[in-house]
């Protein structure tokens, strides 16, 4: 997921927004919600590592070769990879990764694309990963439409260009046998989309070989270079179904209605009062019942969408909600009949992912800030939904990045990105600094 979690004031943050959304960009209206970390030193150690000869090679290896990152996003693009579809284009990742040099690249259990590219003493472990699943359903046209250097196409953004970035990076080192302390961990991973419930990132930090190894976490995803996810949202979903006799829309009148438990249970669920400091919110995303225009309905189902930047207040969200929808239940088994049976309401978790913080002050975050900074880029620490929120919230360090370059429209069919070498080269630079910033380059 590529939505920035914007942090402002807790006072009329809704009427900034408005005014904001009027005269900017999307990316361009999030003020910093926390306090980014001094990194004046760590700056000085990260522009002398740029300079070293073999990085400066795999630096220059990232420019000379930027075609193949162009080659790379639209061939990724074409490959439909819905979440659980995901093998297609897995299979096309795993052979990239081998072809770079990473011979023992493998498909786990899950799915997930691993090349594990050994340091010198082995530590640290730091994982770069981008993931492989798409929004999109099956049949989707992924075609990339180009228009100059504005390729558009569902999913481009999210997540072919970190996927395209994860190669780039992996080929830089492999091209100029760049041989680091700690051991780099690439990834391509399933399931982090829609109620995939981040499935690849939860096999591989609770299940694979890998878990407990890992020291460090950076996740590629979408695009744009200054904003660094540390904060990881936590979300809940839950599938909400509404249960009533049914009957004759006019010979049975009067009897309970599920639709109308629904409708109250919803308006209960909109007047719930959240924090907007931590972040918190709620949605109705999808509903559905009924058979006919004409008959009261047997049920009617909704999903809701739960998220919070803390997780003690979504828990209080939770709580409200589910008691909303046990009222609006109950309101309309008050008012109308129930001789044939009452309204009853399940409401079944579908979806839980858990959330935290690392902190601006922790070695990786800072590292990621004076790498953006080095690159010549404002940095800005923000929340979102990602696969970083499974490391995180295990309390591994863990952070989400763009990899770099314009984009906008994810998660819709219009969705683009803006190839152009000059302005999307940064991001690379600074995804391949920081990693090699924290795996540790030998002399
Ligand atoms: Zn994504």
């Amino acid at each position: 997921m590529t939505v920035s979690m914007v942090r402002t004031h807790p006072v009329r943050w809704l009427g900034w927004l408005l005014i904001l959304a009027a005269v900017c960009p999307a990316q361009q209206f999030a003020p910093a919600g926390a306090a980014l970390p001094q990194t004046n030193g760590l700056e000085v150690e990260i522009r002398t590592l740029r300079e070293r000869p073999a990085v400066k090679a795999a630096l220059q290896h990232l420019s000379d070769q930027y075609d193949r990152v162009i080659t790379d996003l639209v061939a990724i693009t074409q490959i439909p990879a819905p979440s659980f579809k995901e093998q297609a284009r897995a299979k096309f990742f795993a052979e990239r990764l081998r072809e770079a040099g990473l011979k023992d690249t493998h498909i786990d259990e899950e799915g997930n694309v691993v090349a594990e590219r050994p340091g010198n003493n082995g530590e640290p472990t730091v994982m770069l990963a981008a993931h492989l699943d798409t929004v999109f359903s099956e049949g989707t046209d992924v075609r990339v439409k180009k228009k100059g250097t504005i390729y558009s196409a569902p999913g481009i953004g999210d997540d072919s260009r970190g996927l395209a970035v994860v190669l780039a990076v992996a080929r830089a080192m492999e091209a100029v046998q760049l041989k680091t302390k700690g051991t780099v961990v690439f990834v391509g991973d399933v399931g982090e989309e829609g109620l995939s419930n981040l499935r690849g990132m939860r096999y591989l930090f609770e299940k694979s070989p890998l878990r407990k190894r890992v020291d460090l976490f950076i996740s590629l995803e979408g695009g744009g270079d200054t904003a660094i996810t540390n904060g990881g949202v936590a979300s809940k979903r839950y599938r909400v179904t509404f249960r009533g006799p049914g009957g004759h829309s006019f010979g049975a009148f009067g009897l309970v209605n599920p639709a109308f438990a629904m409708a109250s249970a919803v308006t209960r669920l909109s007047r719930i009062q959240v924090s907007h400091n931590p972040k918190t919110t709620f949605n109705v995303g999808i509903f559905g019942g009924g058979t006919s225009v004409n008959s009261i309905p047997a049920s009617c189902w909704m999903e809701v969408d739960l998220r919070s930047e803390s997780f003690a207040e979504l828990g209080r969200v939770e709580e409200q909600f589910l008691a909303a929808m046990k009222e609006g239940a109950d309101d309309e088994n008050r008012a109308r009949g129930t001789e044939h049976g009452a309204i009853t309401v399940e409401s079944r978790l579908v979806g839980d992912r858990k959330g935290g913080l690392t902190p601006a002050s922790s070695p990786l975050v800072k590292a990621a800030v004076a790498a953006t900074r080095v690159v010549g880029r404002v940095p800005m620490l923000n929340y979102s939904s990602t696969d970083a929120n499974v490391p995180i919230a295990l309390g591994i360090p863990g952070i989400a990045m763009g990899a770099g370059g314009r984009g906008d429209r994810a998660h819709s069919l219009d969705e683009w990105v803006d190839v152009d070498k000059a302005s999307s080269l940064p991001g690379l630079e600074r995804a391949l600094l920081v990693t090699l910033y924290l795996a540790g380059v030998v002399e």
